[in-house]
């Protein structure tokens, strides 16, 4: 049994105030289905509560010096930092991925609330040249004002940084509602900035077990200026048409079904090493993952026997254990979509590599899985596998590649590897995505604009980018000079 942070209060945070309700809901853990804590059920009173505190405290921080703000967020950085080990911990309890992405995922989300406390200092209006002697064009860089913020399990902690964090620096409340399954992570992240003096009101956390009341109020609340969603497709498109009654900004970070393409000219240990860090990263749960690997048929044996021995390695088990690589999936529908898929294109020609079944360690434990020989006609093509299975195309042209890489209504990431200058620049162009990693298997960064093209999303977040989203534009003409 894990011992919780001692800063950790799960309760839901409204208006500076921890929060407890009647109803509670567990909170488990995914390596071993045991409790680790109840957090309050809530519902569509507390989030127009929490909207109100929200609201109540954006005037005066929005007016607070930006340096102010800045030295905030730099307090609430170092906090998380100071807590990577415990937050680590913490999220690997609730959520199942290995200690060391753990640390790593701490690391990331808190490196949002470093770099948007720098960046707040950057965000800057403009004058324009005028038309007329008289006039003059400014345009102020004003924040948009309440933020709601939806995020999903995968990620509990970066996915709330990542939108908090600018949110703050451009003078923007928030009111989040973090995943049922990962609520203490956000609660834990909270709590540090309650500790080292965000003011009450400019972060909310409404935690429930049924989102779906707590969504409907975010979603056409109209002091809610912006909803910014990280979730399934279906999800967001809900949401979207939700936020059009009342004409919310809306950001959306929705899934994904990644291409892997590797080229006759790779060097295909790069792109082995690339090929397991992009597909089996939290055991296959992020939307950037490689749902699709796509090998040109020059190398596609050499390469398959390479990541079959490197697949190998990957050691399965809880999270928390020294030198596991893959944890649990989330929960057994995860596990069931996985194996619908492994069936599916098994049964419709596909050639098992490796893997293919649930994990002797029982639960919700995968064994990593390759499957070669796949082709459009299988589920994998063309759905999101979320999990832990690399189900591997033969290709034999560049268009061929592309063309197959584009054949689908997604466009977060994409990934390929390759030597020839003049094919690099012809794929990377090529690709319709959002991102696109070129002799990389990983490319999340706070210093990049993350996000898709297509049903993968609106909006980018990270880097200066991220910071304008949180941002409205003022035009004020000033005449009769
Ligand atoms: P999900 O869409 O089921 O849930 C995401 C969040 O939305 C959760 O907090 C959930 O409680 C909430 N939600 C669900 N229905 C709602 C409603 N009616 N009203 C308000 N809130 C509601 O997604 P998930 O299973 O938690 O996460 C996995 C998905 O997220 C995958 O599709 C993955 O690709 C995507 N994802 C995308 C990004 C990105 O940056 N593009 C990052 C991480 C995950």
């Amino acid at each position: 049994m894990s011992v919780l942070p001692d800063f950790l209060i799960p309760k839901a945070y409204i208006g500076g105030q921890w929060r407890d309700a009647e109803r509670r809901f567990a909170v488990t853990n995914p390596a071993t289905g045991e409790l680790i804590a109840e957090v309050p059920d809530l519902g569509a009173d507390e989030a127009r509560e929490a909207v109100a505190a929200a609201e109540a405290s954006w005037a005066d921080w929005r007016k607070r010096p930006v340096k102010e703000r800045a030295a905030l967020l730099r307090a609430w950085y170092e906090a998380i930092m100071a807590n990577q080990e415990a937050l680590a911990r913490l999220m690997t309890l609730e959520q199942g991925k290995p200690l060391a992405e753990s640390r790593g995922e701490v690391a990331y989300g808190a490196s949002f609330v470093e770099f948007y406390a720098e960046e707040a200092k950057r965000m800057a209006g403009e004058t324009l040249p005028s038309h007329g002697a008289d006039k003059r064009i400014l345009v102020l860089r004003e924040p948009i004002g309440v933020v709601a913020a939806i995020t999903p399990w995968n990620f509990p902690l970066a996915m709330i940084t990542r939108k908090c964090a600018p949110a703050l620096a451009a003078g923007c409340p928030v009111v989040i509602k973090p995943a049922e399954a990962t609520p203490l992570t956000a609660l834990a992240l909270v709590r540090l900035g309650e500790q080292v003096g965000l003011p009450a009101g400019v972060l909310n956390v409404v935690t429930a077990e049924k989102p779906a009341a707590i969504g409907e109020v975010l979603t056409t609340d109209p002091r809610v200026r912006k909803v910014s969603f990280t979730g399934s497709t279906p999800v967001g498109k809900r949401l979207l048409a939700q936020c059009a009654g009342t004409v919310k900004k809306a950001a959306m970070e929705l899934g994904g079904n990644a291409p892997f393409i590797v080229f006759d000219d790779a060097d295909l240990d790069a792109a082995v090493e690339g090929a397991v860090a992009s597909k089996y990263r939290n055991s296959g749960q992020t939307c950037v993952c490689t749902n699709r690997v796509l090998v040109q048929a020059g190398v596609y044996e050499a390469f398959l026997e390479k990541l079959a021995a490197r697949v190998a390695q990957l050691k399965v088990g809880n999270g928390l254990e020294e030198g596991v690589s893959q944890g649990p999936l989330i929960n057994p529908a995860a596990v069931e979509k996985v194996q619908s898929h492994v069936r599916d294109a098994l049964d419709k020609g596909g050639r098992l590599i490796c893997g293919g079944e649930p994990h002797a360690l029982g639960g919700t434990f995968f064994q990593p899985t390759v499957v070669a020989d796949v082709t459009s006609e299988m589920k994998v093509a063309t759905e999101e596998t979320f999990g832990p299975l690399a189900p591997v195309f033969r290709f034999d042209t560049d268009e061929e590649a592309i063309a197959m890489a584009n054949a689908t209504e997604f466009g977060l990431a994409a990934y390929f590897y390759a030597r020839d200058y003049r094919r690099i620049w012809n794929v990377m162009e090529s690709l319709e995505y959002g991102m696109v990693a070129v002799n990389e298997g990983i490319l999340s960064t706070e210093l990049a604009p993350f996000g898709g093209v297509k049903e993968s999303g609106l909006g980018r977040e990270g880097s200066h980018h991220g910071l304008e989203d949180f941002t409205e534009l003022k035009y004020v003409c000033i005449g009769g000079l």
